[in-house]
């Protein structure tokens, strides 16, 4: 395992394995973790031996940026990461009132095949490492000077395919000894692999779940997402009940908009049948339109008319701010096709 992704008890290990005494693994682990260091050469008070041996032998995991762009509307950056074996990936950091956001990815590409998103269109290429993930937020705070209090797992990828990583990663970032997010403040989106939120919920940590549900229906859901074809929405919604009933968090459903798909009064009648009840909350993501895909946006009187009738039924609903079409940012736009942009950038396009 990279040195990066061990929890401070396996670093302690592996110092006393070095002979090293024992305050060293805290003294490394708070550089990496917490001062977040490019080296081990900025580990000046490290001895220059160890320093020496480790930079052989086990690389600190640090991305290097291609590239960033931040939006003219409301300055989200999008940045684009190569990892060691030059895979590249892609983060969004997001400033909030109450904090700022990060969006990180999970994996390089993604194999769960959902119709309207860019993200799954080259396959799954493989998993991140927990210290790729947690890379992204630390190369971000690096580059913004601001802390990230905040962090979704909705980047490329499904986390919960890549569960023991994801599990790890959460430690680590909650770690007191590291950069110690709050787990409330984590929420990990799924396209609904029940028996994985199941196991979840028993972790009973204090992050929140977020499905992507985007239909009120197994058959409507089987024409956006394959994954539709391995667990109902009966299944999906008695997990929920159960990571609520387990964690005592509430449930965020995420629903994209797609026009004249799921965005009908039927639609939306049926949506709150299935939710009445849950205590949930419902975020509603008008569909950016993927070129390689063919559904397209809903209008935004069918938005309103949609939100409106959840309300109406209870239903604690809000509609995704309108996040950085201008940089591609947004839900199911990130992409690993990035040479066009970069070449755009570089006016070579
Ligand atoms: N694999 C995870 C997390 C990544 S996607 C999941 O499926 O939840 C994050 C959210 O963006 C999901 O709800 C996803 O369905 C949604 N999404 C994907 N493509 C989109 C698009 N083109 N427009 C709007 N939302 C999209």
């Amino acid at each position: 395992m990279d040195i990066m992704s061990m929890t401070i008890e396996e670093l302690s290990e592996q110092m006393a394995a070095e002979g090293q005494p024992k305050f060293r693994a805290k003294q490394l682990y708070e550089w990496m973790h917490v001062r977040l260091a490019e080296s081990y050469d900025a580990m000046t008070d490290l001895p220059k031996t160890l320093r020496e041996k480790l930079a052989a032998e086990r690389p600190l995991t640090v991305p290097s940026k291609v590239v960033m762009m931040e939006s003219g509307e409301d300055g989200t950056r999008k940045y684009l990461f190569r990892l060691a074996d030059g895979n590249v990936i892609e983060s969004v950091w997001m400033r909030y009132h109450h904090g700022n956001s990060v969006c990180i990815s999970s994996q390089v590409g993604c194999r769960m095949g959902c119709k309207f998103c860019a993200s799954t269109i080259g396959g799954l290429v493989r998993n991140l490492e927990p210290s790729e993930m947690l890379s992204q937020i630390y190369a971000i705070t690096r580059d913004t000077g601001e802390r990230v209090s905040n962090v979704v797992v909705m980047g490329t990828g499904e986390p919960l395919d890549n569960y023991d990583n994801l599990l790890r990663f959460i430690r680590l970032l909650t770690d007191e000894n590291g950069l110690n997010v709050s787990q409330r403040n984590i929420t990990v989106s799924t396209c609904g692999l029940v028996p994985k939120l199941r196991a979840l919920a028993d972790e009973k940590l204090a992050i929140t779940a977020a499905i992507s549900l985007h239909a009120p229906n197994d058959a409507l859901r089987r024409e956006l997402m394959p994954v539709a074809n391995s667990f109902s929405v009966k299944e999906l919604l008695e997990a929920a009940e159960y990571y609520t009933r387990t964690t005592g968090r509430r449930i965020t459903y995420e629903y994209s908009l797609i026009d004249g798909v799921n965005d009908t009064p039927a639609c939306a009648r049926e949506l709150a049948g299935i939710l009445r009840g849950q205590n949930c909350h419902v975020n509603l993501i008008p569909i950016n339109p993927v070129k390689e895909r063919r559904y397209g946006r809903s209008l935004v009187t069918n938005v309103l008319q949609f939100q409106k009738m959840l309300e109406n039924e209870g239903i604690n609903v809000t509609i995704r701010r309108e996040l950085d079409s201008d940089i591609d940012a947004a839900c199911g736009q990130l992409r690993r096709h990035y040479e066009a942009q970069i070449g755009a950038e570089g006016g070579e396009g």
